[in-house]
C-alpha cells in the first residue's frame, strides 16, 4: 500500500492554502524504525517504551534499555524521537508486577501516577535515555498527567536525574525537552501557567476520547457511540489549541483518530499543525491534506455548529465529495 504513496512521500505537507502540517509515526518497537524511512515520517511522535516491559517476564535491566534507546536514535538518524516514559496499569499490565485489584483500572493506578508513587522505575528509565542519547537531543514525554502537580513532579524527577548523571561523569543530551500527554480532560483547564511551563503538548485522542465521553475505549459497545467530530469534543481540541498558542506550546495530536484521514484532516483545520499515526496511515492522510483547503474546511466546521448539529461528520463528508 505505501507503493501508492510513494510519489508524494519525500514531499512536506503543504495544504491548498498553504498550511505546513508535520507528519510523525508513532513506534514502540525497534522492528518500528524502519518506516521511518519507508513512510516519510518527519520524526516518531510518540516512542511507547511498555511494550518493551510488556514483552518480558521480568523487569528489564537498565544496561538493556540503554541499548535498546540507543538503537532507536541510531535508527532515525537525527529525526526527533519522542520517548514516552511507561505508562502501564489500565490494559497494559506487566506480568511481573503484583496486580493490584482496582474496580475500575483505567481510572485507577496507572503511569505516571505510578512512576510518581514508585519512583525507582521511572529514575532507572530517565537515566536509561539520558545515557542513550549519549550527547545527542533528547525528548521525554510523560503519559496520563491529569493536573499541572504531577507534571512538575516528574520535570523535578528528570532534573535530578541529570545532576546526578552529571556527577557520575555521563555525558549529558545536547537538548532537552520535556512534555507531557493532555489525555485527561482536566488538563484542558489547567492554569494558564502550566502551559508556559510544559515544553510541549501531545494529545492522546484514544484516552482523552474515552474520559471525554466517560466511554471505554475497549468496551466495543460504546467505544464508536461518540463520533470524533462530535462538536463538543471539537470544542474541547479548539479550546487546547488556543491556549496553546496564548503560550506558544508546541502541540500534537497521537491516538488512532490521527491517522484517519477525515479526522485527521479536520483536527489540521481545528489547528492542530503536528499529527502522530502509524506508519501506514501517512500515506493517505499526506494525500488528502496535500488536497484540501484547511480555512474552508474550518468554515464547514463552523457553520455545522453554528447550525446545532451534533456531529459535523455529514457537512464535512458532503464537501469531501464536491471537492472530487
Ligand atoms: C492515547 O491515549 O491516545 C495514546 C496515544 O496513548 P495510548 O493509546 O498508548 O494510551
Ligand atoms: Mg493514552
Amino acid at each position: 500500500a505505501q507503493e501508492r504513496y510513494a510519489s508524494i512521500r519525500d514531499r512536506k505537507t503543504e495544504t491548498q492554502d498553504g498550511k505546513e502540517i508535520s507528519l510523525v509515526m508513532n513506534a514502540g518497537l525497534m522492528a518500528d524504525l524502519p518506516s521511518l524511512d519507508s513512510s516519510g515520517a518527519e520524526g516518531v511522535g510518540l516512542f511507547r517504551t511498555e511494550l518493551q516491559f510488556l514483552v518480558r517476564n521480568q523487569m528489564p535491566k537498565r544496561s538493556e534499555l540503554v541499548s535498546l534507546y540507543s538503537r532507536v536514535l541510531d535508527a532515525a538518524h537525527g529525526k526527533r524521537v519522542v520517548f514516552r516514559t511507561l505508562d502501564i496499569g489500565s490494559d497494559k499490565v506487566l506480568p511481573y508486577m503484583k496486580p493490584t485489584d482496582e474496580p475500575n483500572p483505567a481510572l485507577g493506578w496507572r503511569a505516571i501516577r505510578v512512576g510518581l508513587d514508585k519512583p525507582g522505575v521511572m529514575r532507572m528509565q530517565l537515566q536509561a535515555l539520558i545515557r542513550a542519547a549519549n550527547g545527542r537531543p533528547l525528548t521525554i514525554m510523560f503519559p496520563f498527567v491529569a493536573q499541572a502537580e504531577e507534571y512538575h513532579m516528574a520535570r523535578a524527577e528528570v532534573d535530578k536525574t541529570i545532576a546526578r548523571e552529571k556527577r557520575l561523569g555521563h555525558v549529558l543530551p545536547e537538548s532537552l525537552e520535556i512534555g507531557a500527554m493532555l489525555e485527561t480532560p482536566s488538563l484542558a483547564f489547567a492554569p494558564q501557567k502550566f502551559f508556559d511551563d510544559v515544553g510541549f503538548l501531545s494529545i492522546g485522542g484514544n484516552d482523552l476520547k474515552q474520559f471525554f465521553f466517560a466511554a471505554d475505549r475497549e468496551n466495543e459497545r460504546v467505544r464508536r457511540r461518540y463520533d470524533t467530530l462530535n462538536v463538543s469534543f471539537l470544542s474541547l481540541i479548539e479550546r487546547i489549541v488556543e491556549r496553546c498558542a496564548i503560550s506558544g506550546t508546541p502541540l500534537s495530536f497521537c491516538g488512532e483518530d490521527a491517522g484517519r484521514p477525515i479526522e485527521a484532516l479536520c483536527l489540521a483545520a481545528m489547528g492542530i499543525r503536528t499529527l502522530s499515526m502509524r506508519p501506514a496511515s501517512i500515506g493517505p492522510v499526506k494525500s488528502l491534506l496535500l488536497r484540501s483547503n484547511l480555512d474552508d474546511l474550518r468554515k464547514i466546521i463552523t457553520d455545522a455548529r453554528h447550525r446545532g448539529e451534533q456531529s459535523v461528520r455529514p457537512a464535512v463528508m458532503e464537501w469531501l465529495k464536491q471537492q472530487s
